[in-house]
This record gives structure tokens, C-alpha cells and sequence, in this order.
């Protein structure tokens, strides 16, 4: 693909928007960034391009821009129907997102992970599992570093790891990774999509331009999953916790089996040290992702051994007066929450943030049999309330603080405290990160 001369839109200017900027300049285009963003606010971004000579449209988009580009590289935090991509369509602009950048120049295996829940774990262990093996691999994309940073890096990998989101799959035309996986769905952004079936089919695209000679790695478990799955052109390769699979990768009486051309490798559950149901499936999606690009049994069961839980999810903070405190900030939406919940028993959940418009309902039944307690906080509460308050002791509380003193008091030793809110934390909080450290700092208070 030809960038030198090119005149080149960036749509968005955050981390992706910045390293976009920085690379195309780099093989020389002629960049425009623009963002709804004024100076004052983009300030940091800004100094990341003072080397360069890009030209900045700031606090506002100008329609000539959009319809004038030959070529437009859309950051993931912008919706696809915005009015100016919308033109610029229709005046037959190229639009790409940055994943559709970046593999254009890649030239090495890509892997690439999407679904609901689970991607940064699988992303993080299939990353380690092809360096045990060996393999220079990058491992970036929705993970917080984009790929196109590889690019402009210049270093050299055998492979490489990307996490997905569905906002990256929105504007791909070629994008096609050798492994394909697809965790789980569940309702999850219908703030941004304009239903469910809308959220599946971005999430979809990810298999889109496989061919038979790729993997398409998918949960035999996830009704949705597998239904899709039926269409697909890439080779299937299941994994599944309930059932045998004569080719795939599936758990049975404490052994994970993989099964590929007549080929079966064993691995023992025993010696892991990733917790709850939800890992297994991640681990088997990683190793099914490894084994299938060639990575050798041993080599990556090693690496599977070695691996521990990432921060925020599901994560234990500490007993105090009998009860257990876990932090599960990055429970973002209702089926990361069920899992939570199918963890532990008599618990005191603390949940709500901001309301990512999907419903709650899903929970009731988790929250009828192990939630004792239901404290509520945040933008949501309100609804979590009308919808699951029925089920159990509901509270609200107007701090994450008060909800988790509130919480220390009404749980009997031998409980659980669980934050794990089942939606996003920007009404309260700067991310899902600060949202853990303020509990953190709570419990500790206790
Ligand atoms: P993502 O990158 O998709 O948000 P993470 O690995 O960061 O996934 O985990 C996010 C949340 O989802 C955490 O609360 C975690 O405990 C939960 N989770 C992790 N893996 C799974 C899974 N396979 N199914 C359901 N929930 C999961």
C-alpha cells in the first residue's frame, strides 16, 4: 500500500489516533488529524507529534476533510454512523480502522482474539505461550498498545497477539488473522450499537476474510458462538468445558485433551494457578491458538502453568473480620458478572456505575441464589434496582466508600464481598482502574 503523498485523514486523537498519525507521516502522507477535542484538553497527544509536521483540526471536524481524503483512518472511540464518515462514504472515501492499517504492513502469523468477556487474559497467556516457545511475538491491539506501534517501532517479531474489540472490526476490508478466536457473547455495548444483533455482526467481521487454510478457534459451549460459527469459511476448532470433541480442545475429569488430525495432547488441570471456570476456557482458547500456529505441547503447557491472574479481575484483596474482599472492577457488563457469581456463594455484591443500557435481568438468577446482599451505587442503580432488588436485600449507597462499609457491616464472617459492577465506571471514576484502587483503599480502611 502507497502512503508517500497521500492525503490522510485521522479521525480521533488518542493513543491509536496519535501512533496512526505518527506512522503514516512517517512513510510520508500528508496527515490531518482532527478531534472534537480542543488543545487545552489534548495537550499530551499533541507533544507526541511536535517532531512531525501534521496538521491539526481541533475542537471541531470539517466536512471538507471527510469528503476530501484519500484515505481516512477511523479511531475505535468513533461511532460508524457518525455523519461525516457517512458522507465521506458516500463520497467513496477509503475508511479503514487502524487493525485494517496495521495488518496491511504486517507480515508475519497474526492471532487474533475477540468476544465479550476473556480477551485480555487469552491475549496475555497466548502472548507468553509463543515466547516460551521461542517466538519474537507482539502482543498489542485493544490491549492498550495498538498494533500499528509494532510498525513504528520497526522491531522484528515472529508473531503476533492482538486482542480485538468490536469497534475495531467496525471498518475492516482485508484484515485477515491466521487464528481467529471468538470467546463468548453477551450483551455488551448498546450504548454505543443500536441493538444486540448490531454488536454480534461487529464482533463477527472478525472471521471475515478468513479462508480454509486459517483457524477459526469459537465456544462449542456458547449457544450464540456455535450457531455462528456454523457459516464460516475458516477451519472450526471448537473448545468446550461440557463436551468431548473428536477435533478440538475440551476439559474432562481434570485434563485438558487437544485433539487435531488424528493428534491428541494431554495437559493436567491440577497444576494451574489461573482460577474459575471462565480461565479454563481462556486457557484452552490460548493453547488451541499456540498449538494450532506449532508451538509445542510442553514448552506452552509450561507457560499455561506459569501464568496468574491479571489485576482486576476477579482478584482477592484481603480477609477482614471473617469476610473476603475480591475486587472484580473490570466486570464491565452482565455476563463477566455472571461468572463472578458463579464463583462464590453468599455474597454481598456491590455493582452499578454507568448503565450501558442492556439488561440486568440475566443475573436474577444468581443473584436470587448466592447474592444476600445487593448494594447498589452509581448511574445504574437505579434500574439494577428495579430489575434485581426484588431478589435479594438491596441498598443503595451514594460512594463507592459508603457501599463498602455498608457492606463490611451487613455480611456475616465466612462471606464474600464482591465489587464486581456489570457496568463501565466512567460516571464515578476515571476507568475501571481507579475504581479498583478506591475500593482497595476501602477494604483496607476496614
Ligand atoms: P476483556 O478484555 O474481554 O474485558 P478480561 O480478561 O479483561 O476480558 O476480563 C474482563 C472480565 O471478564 C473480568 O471480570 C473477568 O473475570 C471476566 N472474564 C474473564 N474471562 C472470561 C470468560 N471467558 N467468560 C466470562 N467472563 C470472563
Amino acid at each position: 500500500m502507497e502512503l508517500n503523498n497521500k492525503n490522510i485523514l485521522v479521525v480521533g486523537l488518542a493513543k491509536t489516533g496519535v501512533a496512526c498519525a505518527r506512522f503514516l507521516a512517517g512513510r510520508g502522507a500528508r496527515v490531518t488529524v482532527t478531534d472534537m477535542h480542543d488543545e487545552a484538553v489534548l495537550l499530551p497527544q499533541l507533544a507526541q507529534l511536535a517532531a512531525w509536521n501534521i496538521r491539526k483540526v481541533l475542537g471541531r471536524h470539517d466536512e471538507g476533510d471527510f469528503t476530501g481524503a484519500d484515505l481516512i483512518v477511523v479511531s475505535p472511540g468513533v461511532p460508524q454512523d457518525h455523519p461525516l464518515l457517512v458522507k465521506a462514504k458516500a463520497a467513496d472515501r477509503e475508511i479503514v480502522s487502524e487493525i485494517e492499517l496495521a495488518a496491511r504492513f504486517i507480515d508475519v502469523p497474526l492471532v487474533a482474539i475477540t468476544g465479550t468477556n476473556g480477551k485480555t487474559t487469552t491475549t496475555t497467556l497466548a502472548g507468553e505461550i509463543f515466547k516460551a516457545n521461542g517466538y519474537r511475538t507482539f502482543v498489542g491491539g485493544n490491549i492498550g498498545n495498538p498494533l500499528i506501534e509494532l510498525l513504528e517501532s520497526g522491531e522484528l517479531v515472529d508473531q503476533v497477539v492482538a486482542e480485538i474489540s468490536s469497534f475495531q472490526l467496525e471498518w475492516i476490508t482485508a484484515f485477515r488473522p491466521q487464528v481467529a478466536v471468538l470467546l463468548n457473547l453477551s450483551e455488551d455495548h448498546l450504548d454505543r450499537y443500536a441493538d444486540y444483533q448490531e454488536y454480534i455482526d461487529a464482533k463477527l467481521r472478525i472471521f471475515k476474510n478468513q479462508d480454509e487454510s486459517n483457524f477459526a478457534v469459537v465456544n462449542r459451549d456458547d449457544e450464540l458462538v456455535w450457531k455462528y460459527a456454523q457459516g464460516l469459511k475458516a477451519q472450526l476448532f471448537p473448545f468446550s468445558r461440557r463436551q468431548e470433541l473428536a477435533e478440538g480442545i475440551f476439559h474432562r475429569d481434570g485434563v485438558i485433551v487437544y485433539r487435531h488430525n488424528g493428534r491428541e495432547e494431554c495437559f493436567p488441570t491440577n497444576a494451574i494457578r489461573l482460577q474459575g471456570v471462565h480461565n479454563l476456557e481462556n486457557i484452552m482458547a490460548a493453547l488451541a491458538c499456540a498449538l494450532l500456529s506449532g508451538c509445542r505441547p510442553d514448552d506452552s503447557f509450561e507457560a499455561v502453568q506459569g501464568f496468574t491472574a491479571l489485576h482486576h479481575r476477579m482478584e482477592f484483596v484481603a480477609e477482614v473480620n471473617g469476610v473476603r474482599y475480591y475486587e472484580d472492577s473490570k466486570a464491565t457488563n452482565v455476563g463477566s458478572v455472571e461468572k463472578a457469581l458463579e464463583s462464590f456463594d453468599n455474597i454481598t455484591l456491590i455493582a452499578g456505575g454507568k448503565d450501558k443500557g442492556g439488561s440486568y435481568t440475566p443475573l436474577a438468577l444468581l443473584v436470587k441464589e448466592r447474592v444476600r446482599h445487593l448494594v447498589l451505587i452509581g448511574e445504574a442503580a437505579g434500574r439494577m434496582q428495579a430489575e434485581l432488588g426484588h431478589l435479594t436485600d438491596t441498598r443503595l449507597a451514594t460512594t463507592l466508600e459508603e457501599a463498602v462499609t455498608l457492606a463490611g457491616h451487613i455480611t456475616e464472617p465466612g462471606g464474600i464481598v464482591l465489587m464486581s459492577p456489570a457496568c463501565s465506571s466512567f460516571d464515578m471514576f476515571r476507568d475501571y482502574e481507579e475504581r479498583a484502587e478506591r475500593y482497595i483503599a476501602a477494604v483496607k480502611r476496614l
